[in-house]
Parts: C-alpha cells; sequence; structure tokens
C-alpha cells in the first residue's frame, strides 16, 4: 500500500468487499507503470487518494463472478481499470478513454485498490476472458499494449509512413512493435539509456536505435528516414524529446504526444506552424483498442514475454519501486506476481 511520499509498505489489508455485482480477481501478474513511480513519488494516487494499493495492468482467475453469470471460479481474465459513465459527451462518441468524468470515477490502482494485491475488485462488464494462447505475462501487458495501440491509430500508421519513436520504455517500444505490425518500413527508437537502447538493439525488430545524447541526432534522423519522418510518436514528456519529434518530422507530419508531463513543456510553435505539424494527444484507449490487443496476442502477433526482464513477489514491491526510481535496476518491464 502507498502509505506516503516514496514510502510503499507491505502488509495485511482486507479482501475486497463482495458487493454481489463486481468481480473479484485472485491477481496473477500485475505489471509496475511508469506511472506507479510518480504516484509513489509524492505519496497518493489520483486525486490525492492517500493509503491506495496501486496496480492496473494485471491478469489473474475469477475468485468471485459477481453479476457475471458466463464467468465461474478459475477463469483466466484480464479487465479493464477504467469506469466510463458512459453518458458524457466523450463517452457518447465512443471515446470512453477521455470520459468527462473520470476525475470522479473509480480507475483501479489509481483512485481505488488495484492488484499489487492478492484479490482485485472490478466493474463486471470490463472484465475479459483470456484465451488460453495468451500467457500470464502477456495478460499482464494488454493495458499497456492497449495503450500503444491507441498512440499509434491516433497517428494513423500505415504502410507508407515512416515513424519515429520517442522514448524506448515499454510504451515507445509497444508503439513500435504496432507501427511495424502495421507494416511501417522505417520505424527507429531515440533512447538515452544504454541498456534500453542494447536491449531494443538485440530484442525488437526496428530499422534503428538512436542515442537521444548524440549530438548529430537530428542529421542522422533525416539520413536514416531518407529526408525525414512523417510521424513522431513522443512517449518521453521531457522537453528535449518533445522538440527532437518536431525536428524528426516532414512537412505536414503528424506527431502523437504519449507521454504525460505533470509541469507543462515549451514547445517550438514557430516549427510546429512552418511544417504544418498536427499534434493529437494521446490518452489511455478504447475498449475496442483493448479487445484488439487481446485478439492480436491470441493470433500471437505480437512477442511481449521477452520485455518482462523482472518478475517479483509482493513482499519484494516495496524495495523494487525504490530500485526503479533510483535507476538502480536496469529493467523493461517489471511484473508483479502474487
Ligand atoms: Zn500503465
Ligand atoms: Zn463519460
Amino acid at each position: 500500500m502507498l502509505t506516503g511520499p516514496q514510502k510503499m509498505e507491505y502488509g495485511d489489508y482486507d479482501m475486497p468487499h463482495d458487493d454481489g455485482h463486481s468481480v473479484i480477481i485472485k491477481v496473477d501478474t500485475c505489471g509496475i507503470c511508469g506511472s506507479d513511480i510518480h504516484y509513489w513519488e509524492i505519496g497518493m494516487g489520483m486525486n490525492g487518494k492517500r493509503n491506495i494499493i496501486l496496480g492496473h495492468e494485471f491478469c489473474g482467475t475469477v475468485y468471485l463472478p459477481g453479476s457475471r453469470s458466463d464467468l465461474h471460479a478459475g477463469d483466466r481474465v484480464t479487465a479493464l481499470p477504467v469506469d466510463p459513465c458512459g453518458e458524457c459527451y466523450a463517452c457518447q462518441i465512443a471515446a470512453n478513454n477521455i470520459c468527462i468524468m473520470a476525475n470522479k470515477r473509480n480507475i483501479i490502482g489509481n483512485n481505488v485498490h488495484g492488484a499489487y494485491a492478492e484479490y482485485v475488485r472490478v466493474r463486471p462488464d470490463m472484465v475479459r476472458k483470456l484465451p488460453d494462447a495468451v500467457s500470464n505475462k502477456e495478460g499482464a501487458f494488454i493495458e499497456p499494449a492497449a495503450v500503444a495501440l491507441h498512440a499509434v491509430n491516433l497517428a494513423g500508421v500505415r504502410s507508407s509512413d515512416t515513424v519515429c519513436i520517442i522514448g524506448g520504455g515499454p510504451i515507445g517500444i509497444l508503439c513500435a512493435m504496432w507501427a511495424k505490425l502495421f507494416g511501417s518500413s522505417c520505424v527507429v527508437i531515440v533512447e538515452v539509456n544504454s541498456f534500453r537502447m542494447s536491449f531494443i538493439a538485440s530484442h525488437i525488430t526496428v530499422d534503428g536505435v538512436i542515442d537521444g545524447y548524440d549530438a548529430d541526432i537530428r542529421k542522422k534522423l533525416k539520413t536514416i528516414s531518407q529526408g525525414g519522418f512523417t510521424v513522431a510518436i513522443e512517449t518521453s514528456a521531457t522537453d528535449t524529446g518533445l522538440y527532437t519529434a518536431i525536428a524528426a518530422l516532414k512537412p505536414r507530419g503528424r506527431m502523437v504526444m504519449a507521454g504525460i508531463n505533470f509541469y507543462g513543456q515549451p514547445v517550438p510553435t514557430l516549427s510546429l506552424i512552418a511544417k504544418e505539424i498536427t499534434v493529437l494527444g494521446s490518452m489511455g484507449y478504447s475498449i475496442d483498442e483493448f479487445d484488439d490487443v487481446i485478439e492480436n496476442l491470441a493470433m500471437k502477433k505480437l512477442a511481449l514475454e521477452a520485455l518482462v526482464t523482472h518478475s517479483v513477489s509482493l513482499e519484494d514491491v516495496p524495495v523494487v519501486f525504490n530500485n526503479l526510481a533510483q535507476k538502480s535496476i536496469e529493467a523493461i518491464k517489471v511484473v508483479v506476481q502474487p
């Protein structure tokens, strides 16, 4: 449980209350997300929620099926950690990911208890069965893979596109995988961490990995893309990343901002205007996109298991958060397996 700034405690907590309606899932695997590290830093979840159990990228088995008569105890499942209202303007236009009421709703692992626990309670209609072909580690990757799919979908990536991805963390890597799956012949990742750079070069099918600290980065990006990229996806949420993304684009390029920076960022507006760049914000994913990920995983279109570099137990979570925040472990994705 997150109990204060940089303070996570392992302990015995009450079972999620059975309201007869919600589904209670026995957690098998839960991925640690960059947003969790942010919450850990400030000591509270979304809307300043204190004493919260984090964890929103999970899969497990049904413990209590609640109102889902099609589910049985022991069924392998995952769930969308969201709670769209279904009535606001955004929900009405099928943009449930940007539900206007989101701040007042129950977002699992953000403002209600999440899945760094043995059990997690979820909204019944958000539960999805896991196909046999999808492993537990992959099951915990569905949520971040949906975040990446949404960013790539917003950019409208197709085979004629060249795609520059800023940031080689899990979301950046997943964006690269989708862009390759959609047929892009040139997908390049810009990353500053040497472990991640070599991991990507040896494990991920991309057309280039470029050092974000390279003084010649702009020239290198221009050369590798033969004149510039049609799409840039910014996942680092850094000012340098934003400038690099805009510089990497060709005239009329599209930039998707998929990294969240809570403090606002300076933008080179003159470049945006001079090149007529389209800027798109990307937040979460639609319910259909989450389901798309499950389908693609079942068809073995994405190889995600290799991205899990560490698996830890619940007891280890407080220490692992410390290590991740201090960057003292070299990781792509850490999963918790209670
Ligand atoms: Zn996440
Ligand atoms: Zn809504």
